[in-house]
């Protein structure tokens, strides 16, 4: 039995045992303005109507739940596909970066700084940074960016100013060391966007607010398709867990739908090269909150491993580590194999290329009994940013 218990954050940014902000003592000022004004400020009119406007022309939500009919009769389920591959930038991460620029102007900020793994979030941020004409500068590994150069040009394109971070394994752990000492240098000017549900509270909080328009937006498209606002199912895949945090939001108090994550096993949990959290994890402080993250013995955070770049995080975000040890989200381990077939699966039966975050929560069908059940799939992203991954994979 699934207790009535609020799945949402508390009052001192817990979500069980989970959340906080273990923050360096510099950083407090930074977290506590934060802290104390963005319920405020984001529940006002006047921030409302323009990031919904933003939304709408802009971004160009909602995006259309979809019944995928070719996939409804191979599983025999009714499977909907929640479409965030069509927002611009092609993922639902503009969802947040949107509302956090809006609450960085309000603060009266007047430079935007975050860390990048894969670039997608560093797009994402320069895309609105360029939009409010605002100044830009962006963390990321030296390695990544060797590894991910198209993105490095698209935020330079953009307008940003991109950093290597040079330090350690120079991969997101360092961009991101190297982000809050920035932000701890210039405390009063910056704002700091983080890209998922991780960071000290109020982080976790405020991301999953911006991205719940995901499942506020499936509830009435399900009113207008089958007559109801939930279904038995909403699937999603879990880097942090923002685009999961989103489309699980307005169900996460309603017993009667269950909530799937999918994780990237990579070669496989028995193998050192996986990214699974919640198989491997343990917990522990990562990013300012205390939450489930791979460590060795220790306490030195595992490099982690997914063939998907946005999976590729060693731990996930506070309101997931609560969701999978409170057994209301179910937890499934995808490899890379099983993803990158599932991509293809999609890309065959419905004409979606989907990206290969999003192939994990695909692959979810063929592990859980979905036979005669209502299903939304959350498309996290388009497959473009992702074609040589699937074409070094080759087997299509
Ligand atoms: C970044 C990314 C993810 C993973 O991030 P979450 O915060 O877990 O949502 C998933 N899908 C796509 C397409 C992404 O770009």
């Amino acid at each position: 039995m699934i207790s009535k218990e609020n799945y949402k954050v508390n009052s001192n940014g817990y979500y069980g045992k989970f959340g906080g902000a273990y923050v360096p003592e510099m950083l407090l000022p930074n977290i506590l303005e934060l802290q104390e004004n963005y319920l405020e400020i984001t529940s006002r009119p006047s921030f409302k109507k323009e990031f919904d406007y933003l939304l709408k022309d802009y971004v160009g939500r909602p995006t259309p739940l979809y019944l995928a009919q070719r996939m409804s009769e191979k599983y025999q389920a009714q499977i909907f596909l929640k479409r965030e591959d069509l927002c611009h930038t092609g993922a639902h991460k503009v969802n947040n970066t949107i509302g956090q620029i809006l609450l960085a102007k309000v603060l009266n900020k007047k430079k935007i700084i975050a860390e990048t793994g894969a670039g997608q979030h560093g797009v994402a941020t320069a895309t609105v940074c360029a939009l409010m004409g605002m100044e830009c500068i962006i963390y990321m590994g030296a390695v990544d960016m060797v590894r991910q150069r198209p993105n490095v040009e698209r935020m330079k394109i953009l307008g940003a100013e991109i950093r290597a971070a040079e330090s350690g394994s120079k991969t997101l752990k360092d961009a991101t060391n190297e982000a809050m000492r920035h932000w701890i240098n210039h405390p009063t000017d910056t704002h700091y966007i983080i890209g998922s549900v991780v960071g000290p509270h109020p982080y976790p909080d405020l991301v999953a607010r911006f991205q719940s328009v995901i499942s506020e937006e499936i509830k009435y498209q399900l009113i207008a398709q089958i007559g109801k606002d939930y279904p038995d199912m909403v699937i999603a895949c879990v880097g942090g867990g923002s685009n999961a945090a989103g489309a699980f939001y307005h169900y996460l108090d309603r017993p009667e739908v269950q909530l799937i994550a999918a994780e990237a096993a990579g070669l496989g949990i028995d193998n050192k090269k996986s990214a699974a959290t919640t198989f491997l994890g343990s917990e522990g402080i990562l990013h300012g909150s205390k939450t489930l993250l791979m460590q060795t013995a220790d306490g030195q955070v595992t490099e982690p491993y997914s063939i998907s770049a946005g999976l590729d995080y060693p731990g996930i975000g506070p309101i997931h580590a609560h969701l999978f040890d409170s057994g209301r989200a179910h937890f499934c381990a995808v490899t890379d194999e099983e993803a990158m077939h599932a991509g293809i699966g999609l890309s065959r039966l419905e004409g979606i290329i989907p990206a290969i975050e999003t192939a994990h929560a695909i692959s979810a069908l063929d592990k859980i009994e979905v036979k005669d059940k209502i299903v939304v799939i959350n498309v996290s992203g388009r497959g473009d940013k992702d074609l040589d991954t699937y074409i070094s994979w080759g087997k299509y």
